[in-house]
């Protein structure tokens, strides 16, 4: 059997297709197979050669995803064709990107693959909103959540023992930790924000809802855990994808918004 090709993990950037990192598109320009995510800006897929084979495994309009044992497969039967393949994921690949699952499943195979991270858009989406995830006097940690919290967990169940470890959890983001970036939260805003309040954190804490984050459609709504839901009712529409920011950081922005206040046709010039 011929020798088996490598597979690159890699991560995209966030949305700005120049927030990949060199060695990302080292990668994309020898690429014999790319396989791509919803996420993963296509203005990348240009970077490939005009011959290599590019397979979408995003959500398609009837709802439907490849599964992720599909997608496993798919990558270790192109490797053993002895080819170059990329699977590139929106942002960075380790986080929510489920590249775990998928080095796994390549490693039980016996087939060689790397890891090239990303930049991640819960810090990279609050940059470009003029917010600095940390700073010396508002933010000295920070944690990255997914905003499905409550689905299958403990507020489900009745199981009394998660229900005490999904507390744990809440109360050390409401308390515990300055900034949080909620990924895939949109949805469940309403109950994020009630559980940060209940477990202790302030209802005047700021918060910025950020979609399209790095994008020239780029739009941010702002308020406090207390009024965010009625400034999205008022404010322009907010789609997915969109990170949820909170934490006094998210004050900077009035000072240093500096994307927002750009001019996007320069910005657009300068690509
Ligand atoms: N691996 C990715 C995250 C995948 S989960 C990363 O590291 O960034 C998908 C979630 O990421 C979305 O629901 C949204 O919360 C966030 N996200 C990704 N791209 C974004 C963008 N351009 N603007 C705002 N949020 C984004």
């Amino acid at each position: 059997m011929s020798r088996p090709g490598r597979v690159y993990l890699v991560g995209a950037g966030p949305g700005d297709p120049k927030l990949i990192t060199v060695k990302g598109l080292e990668c994309l320009q020898q690429a014999e197979v790319v396989i791509y995510d919803r996420l993963a800006n296509p203005a990348l897929l240009e970077h490939a050669p005009a011959e290599a084979e590019r397979i979408y495994c995003g959500k398609l309009p009837d709802n439907h995803t490849m599964r992720q044992e599909t997608i496993n497969a798919l990558l270790a039967e192109k490797a053993l064709e002895g080819k170059t393949v990329v699977r590139l994921k929106g942002g960075d690949p380790c986080v929510f990107g489920r590249v775990g699952e998928e080095a796994e499943h390549l490693a039980q195979h016996g087939i060689p693959f790397e890891i090239v991270p990303g930049v991640t858009a819960g810090i990279a989406v609050p940059a470009y909103a003029g917010i600095p995830v940390t700073h010396r006097e508002y933010g000295s940690s920070f944690a990255v959540v997914t905003g499905h919290l409550r689905e299958g967990r403990a507020e489900t169940t009745n199981m009394d023992v998660a229900e005490d470890t999904v507390s744990d959890k809440w109360q050390a983001l409401a308390k515990g930790i300055d900034t949080v970036a909620f990924y895939m939260g949109v949805g469940n805003l309403p109950f994020i924000r009630k559980q940060l309040i209940a477990h202790g954190r302030a209802p005047e804490t700021p918060v910025a809802v950020i979609a399209w984050g790095t994008m020239p459609e780029q739009t941010t709504v702002t308020g406090t855990l207390a009024d965010i839901e009625e400034r999205l009712a008022a404010g322009p529409h907010i789609s997915n994808p969109a990170i949820i920011l909170v934490g006094d950081v998210v004050n900077m922005r009035e000072k240093i918004n500096w994307f927002e206040r750009m001019e996007r046709g320069s910005w657009a010039s300068t690509r």
